[in-house]
């Protein structure tokens, strides 16, 4: 798979400044929230609209330049996929909540739904492949064994760096797209 989001990236981050305003509205019926963007550091899935400092597990903070701006599904939207994702308060990564907490970049104990700074996150929903929506999507996205983010690896194997050490680890994940 050739990974396409460096050849879009200008348009990609312009997205960005409109996408922001969706937070804002929880309960408001929407298709999917857009505003997500991929750390290039850690490869990562995460949300870039807050005023907060986020920490990358590649070190320093995490980044959005060169990424598309992806769209995420709001669980009560319903739909096909995956349900139990959230935002992690601390380290903004799209994480499966449904086993562990996980392990994060900013917490010792592992993600978190919410903090003093961010407000409760919303549960997502993440379509799995193979599915061709006619939107515009991306394939390759996979959840961490050790630490339970969505990250993206054009090869299927293990990719970016884990706030367990490391490179993420694809072992036992679905495959997963994102639209964006
Ligand atoms: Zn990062
Ligand atoms: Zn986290
Ligand atoms: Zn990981």
């Amino acid at each position: 798979m050739i990974n396409r989001r460096q050849a879009i990236g200008a348009a990609a981050t312009l997205a960005v400044a409109t996408a922001a305003t969706q937070l804002a509205t929880p309960g408001t019926a929407l298709a999917a929230q857009a505003g997500w963007t991929a750390c290039a550091k850690c490869q990562s899935l995460w949300w870039p609209n807050t005023p907060y400092v986020i920490p990358c597990p590649a070190g320093g903070h995490h980044t959005k330049d060169g990424s598309f701006v992806y769209r995420v599904k709001v669980q009560s939207d319903g739909g096909s996929g995956q349900n139990d994702w959230r935002s992690c308060a601390t380290c903004q990564c799209l994480w499966w909540s449904g086993a562990t907490a996980g392990r994060c970049a900013g917490d010792l104990n592992g993600h978190r739904i919410s903090s003093y700074a961010i407000g409760k996150s919303w549960y997502y929903l993440v379509d799995f492949e193979p599915q061709f929506p006619s939107e515009r999507h991306q394939r390759g996205w996979r959840s961490c064994a050790n630490c339970s983010v969505l990250f993206f690896t054009p090869t299927g194997g293990p990719n970016g760096r884990c706030a367990a050490g490391g490179r993420h680890d694809t072992a036992q994940s679905w495959s997963y797209l994102l639209r964006y």
